[in-house]
This record gives structure tokens, sequence and C-alpha cells, in this order.
């Protein structure tokens, strides 16, 4: 799945929620988060973030690993 990371804390544009086909972006406290049980790895989103927060799992850098489990457990908590 795609994975939202630090540069989206207290920006939250919100055009990846817009482009994303299939609703899995959902904004809460202080940044958006991609459920990763519903991303189906279209990559739309990256593109459109002005912040380039998002990057697909495997791209995510060494310093923001925490930000996959963060995205993960946003969703086990609402
Ligand atoms: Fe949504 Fe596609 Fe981005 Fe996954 S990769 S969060 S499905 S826009």
């Amino acid at each position: 799945s795609y994975v939202i990371g630090a540069s989206c804390v207290d920006v939250t544009d919100r055009a990846c929620v817009d482009e994303c086909p299939v609703d899995c972006i959902y904004v809460g406290g202080r940044m958006a988060y991609v459920n990763p049980t519903e991303c189906i790895d279209c990559g739309a989103c990256e593109p459109v973030c002005p912040v380039e927060a998002i990057v697909p799992e495997s791209d995510v850098a060494e310093s923001e690993q925490d930000f996959i489990a963060a995205n993960a457990a946003f969703f086990l908590e609402v």
C-alpha cells in the first residue's frame, strides 16, 4: 500500500483524498492516513501531494518507517 509520511503533518492538503479512486485516505489528527487494507496501489495520490508526503511502502525512507505502522494503526483505532 501507499504510505503518508512526516511532511503531511500539519499540512493535510487533502488533494490526495479527492484523487483516491477507492476513498481510502482519511484525515485525522494532524495528518492524513492511507488505509492499507483498502489501498489498491494505483499511485494516483502520489503526484498530487504538494509536499510529496505519499510514497509506496517499498519506498518509505529509513527515517519514516514508523509511519507504515502509524497509517495502519489509525484504522484499528477508529
Ligand atoms: Fe488511494 Fe491509489 Fe493512493 Fe492507494 S495508491 S491511497 S488507492 S490513490
